[in-house]
């Protein structure tokens, strides 16, 4: 048995390399973890590397997986190494599109542990809070956070970019960094009573976030989640937050007046427009949405699919549980529905091109299950442009709302499933545009009758759509 000790993404993608030409298989190799109290004691690696036999070979591996497996790297979990290498080997070897099956279990848990990273990444950005202190006559501001994952590395050159002229250190139980105005450097990790507490800057900190509080979103058990408990002692806004629930819904009621107007969208996060626009490159760019919040709980965003030259799109609401975890929309119960209808009304479906209102699932938790929750207008509106520029690279002519979210969204607010489901309409995309039955509320009927009878509309209303053609 081979065994390494690795200390970051680059020691491993040099072991791993190495191994993989020279194909050990990993039953053969084991990754340890070094002492995590000296972890980053040394910025150099300490790989141990025996002689291993020569015979090199030739592999490929896909751009994606060292953009997962660097994320991965600054997990907490020991078995990571040895797990991305697994995940390698069968990568390479006779799973090549192993990267897209979420529901597999090696895929699944570097997929949670992607998603951890960048949820504790996302919380250092948010929860890191500098305290002033004066030291040979310059100022320099220190910060203590704890991290639940390695993941000072992977924010530091953000501060670094956000405060670059200011004297800056960042302190973790695991690793602190400086920032001098020229570079990071690296040093050990030090305990919470090493830090500074206290300062004029603890008003400021309050000022902002007294301005930044939104009343009309408190609640008390999310905001401990986003805002973990432990970390309220090093945030000096934790002591007015009673005060401002207090105040919260008189400010709601301020907000609602002065909402109209403010809102962030997707187009925000679309690809670079001095480059071609194509569909592999929206569904590149919709994976760094943050127009809405939804993206933080789903695991992927969700992008449509089918051939460029489709004739026909069909919209849905937006993706369920099993879209969301295969990244592709309509390949759950609802999508079998969808199946099924097509084939009835002679519709093949990989001619269609199939996508969502909005990207990311939207759900409510009751122990293990993810319950489809409707998204709110707010977020519809948000995702709306990611269609738009779908809809703008197809060749369609024929657009199919199923259900009153895509309805309302593509032809008009007031548009009324009930009373005008399949009648052509305009829309702003189509004057061959028609709306039906959403397979999910198929699903959801609680009689046979009843499905029978808005299957057999649903599958009617599809048929036009060929007929008319
Ligand atoms: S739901 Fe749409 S707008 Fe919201 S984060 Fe996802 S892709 Fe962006």
């Amino acid at each position: 048995m081979l065994q390494f000790t690795i200390l970051n993404f680059e020691d491993w993608r040099s072991v791993a390399r190495d191994l993989r030409c020279r194909e050990i298989c990993p039953a053969d190799v084991q990754f340890l973890a070094p002492d995590e109290s000296g972890l980053f004691c040394n910025a150099a690696s300490s790989v141990i590397s025996p002689s291993l036999p020569s015979n090199p070979t030739a592999f490929r591996v896909p751009k994606d997986f060292l953009t997962l497996a660097e994320d991965v790297g600054y997990h907490r979990a020991p078995e990571r190494w040895g797990l991305l290498y697994r995940v390698l080997w069968r990568l390479t070897n006779h799973e090549p599109r192993l990267l897209q099956v979420a529901t597999d279990d090696d895929m699944h848990r570097l997929l949670m542990m992607e998603k951890a990273v960048r949820r504790d990444a996302h919380k250092m950005k948010a929860f890191v809070r500098f305290r002033e202190i004066i030291q040979n006559g310059e100022k320099h501001y220190i910060a203590w956070h704890r991290p639940d994952h390695f993941v000072l590395r992977k924010i530091a050159p953000f501060f670094s970019r956000r405060f670059k002229a200011m004297n800056w250190a960042i302190l973790t139980q695991d690793e602190s960094v400086a920032w001098n105005q020229r570079e990071l450097k690296y040093f050990q990790g030090v305990n919470r009573s090493e830090a500074p507490s206290s300062d004029d800057l603890e008003d400021l900190w309050r000022t902002y976030y007294a301005n930044i509080f939104n009343p009309a979103r408190v609640k008390i058990k999310a905001m401990k989640t986003e805002m973990p408990v432990r970390h309220w002692s090093t945030l000096p806004e934790t002591t007015i937050i009673d005060q401002m629930l207090k105040d919260a819904p008189a400010r709601v009621a301020d907000m609602i007046a002065r909402s109209e107007g403010f809102d962030q969208s997707a187009r925000d996060y679309m690809p670079d427009p001095s480059q071609p626009l194509t569909l592999p490159r929206l569904s590149d760019s919709i994976r760094q949405c943050r127009a809405c919040e939804l993206h933080c709980h789903a695991t992927q965003a969700v992008f449509g699919h089918g051939p460029v030259d489709a004739r026909i799109v069909i919209v849905g609401e937006q993706p369920g549980d099993q879209e969301d975890i295969e990244g592709k929309p309509f390949v759950g119960p609802a999508g079998e529905v969808l199946d099924h209808a097509l084939a009835e009304a002679g519709i093949d479906r990989s001619q269609v091109y199939v996508t969502n209102t909005v990207k990311h699932f939207k759900f409510d938790r009751n122990g293990n299950q993810r319950l489809h929750k409707k998204p709110n207008s707010r977020e519809v509106r948000a995702c709306l442009p990611w269609f738009e520029a779908e809809w703008a690279m197809l060749d369609a002519n024929t657009l199919i709302c199923l259900g009153a979210t895509a309805a309302t969204a593509l032809i008009s607010p007031g548009f009324r499933l009930q009373q005008q489901r399949g009648c052509w309409v305009e829309s702003k995309y189509t004057p061959r545009t028609i709306a039906t039955w959403h397979p999910s509320f198929i699903l959801r009927l609680p009689t046979q009758t009843q499905r029978e009878i808005r299957m057999a509309e649903l599958i009617a209303d599809l048929r036009k759509t060929v007929r008319s053609e």
